[in-house]
C-alpha cells in the first residue's frame, strides 16, 4: 500500500537489531486517522469473508486493530498477556515469544469472548517471526472458530513469519512489506 510504505519511508527509524521504529504514527502516538486508511484496506481485502471478529494482541496491535474492528462494524478481542502463572480454565491459552521484549508470555483469551461461531480476521502492526500470530492462531483453533486470515500493517519480509504461516495455508495480507532495511542504506520495499 503506497500509502503506508511512504509513511514510512518518513517517519521510520531503522534501529539496530532489525527494529523498525513506528513510533511517531503507529507504536506510540497514533495517528488514528491515518488508521481509518488502513482499515478501508483490510476491509477491501477480507469483505466478502463473513469476518465478524477481530482479534489482536496487547498492547501495539491493539489501536489499529481498534479502527478495524470499527470499519468491519464487529467486536474487537485482544488476547492479554498473562503475568500470573495459575490460568483459570475458562481462557484459551498459548505461548508467545515477544520479538521486542525478547521473553516468553502466556496469552489468553477469555473463552466468552472467542468461540464456534467466530469468523476471524486477526490484525497486528507488525510480522516478523511470526510468533505473535502463531499464538494468536492457536488460540482461534482451540476455540473452534474460523481463521478467515491475517492482516498486517508491516511484514519484514526478511524474516521468516510470512512464508512460514503461508506455507501453512494461512492467508496473510500486509499492507508494507520491507524487503531490506539498515541504518546506513534505508528502507527498501518489496
Ligand atoms: P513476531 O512475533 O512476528 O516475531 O513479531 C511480531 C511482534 O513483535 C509484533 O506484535 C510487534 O509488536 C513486534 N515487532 C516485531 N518486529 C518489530 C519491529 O521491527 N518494530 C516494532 N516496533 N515492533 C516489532
Amino acid at each position: 500500500m503506497q500509502l503506508l510504505e511512504e509513511r514510512i519511508r518518513r517517519d521510520g527509524v531503522v534501529r539496530d537489531g532489525d527494529v523498525l521504529k513506528v513510533d511517531s504514527f503507529l507504536n506510540h502516538q497514533m495517528d488514528v486517522v491515518f488508521f481509518s486508511e488502513l482499515a478501508k484496506e483490510f476491509e477491501r481485502l477480507y469483505h466478502d469473508c463473513g469476518v465478524n471478529k477481530i482479534l489482536t494482541i496487547e498492547a501495539s496491535g491493539i489501536g489499529i486493530a481498534c479502527i478495524t474492528a470499527q470499519t468491519f462494524g464487529c467486536p474487537l478481542v485482544f488476547a492479554k498477556k498473562n503475568k500470573t502463572l495459575n490460568i483459570a480454565g475458562d481462557v484459551w491459552t498459548s505461548k508467545v515469544h515477544s520479538y521486542t521484549h525478547r521473553r516468553v508470555y502466556d496469552i489468553i483469551v477469555s473463552k466468552d469472548f472467542l468461540g464456534p461461531n467466530d469468523r476471524v480476521l486477526v490484525i497486528d502492526d507488525f510480522l516478523a517471526n511470526g510468533a505473535a500470530l502463531t499464538g494468536l492462531i492457536e488460540l482461534v483453533e482451540q476455540s473452534g472458530a474460523t481463521l478467515v486470515g491475517c492482516g498486517i500493517c508491516i511484514e519484514k519480509a526478511f524474516q521468516p513469519g510470512g512464508d512460514m504461516l503461508r506455507s501453512k495455508g494461512i492467508r496473510v495480507e500486509s499492507l508494507a512489506r520491507v524487503k531490506s532495511m539498515s541504518v546506513e542504506n534505508g528502507i527498501a520495499f518489496c
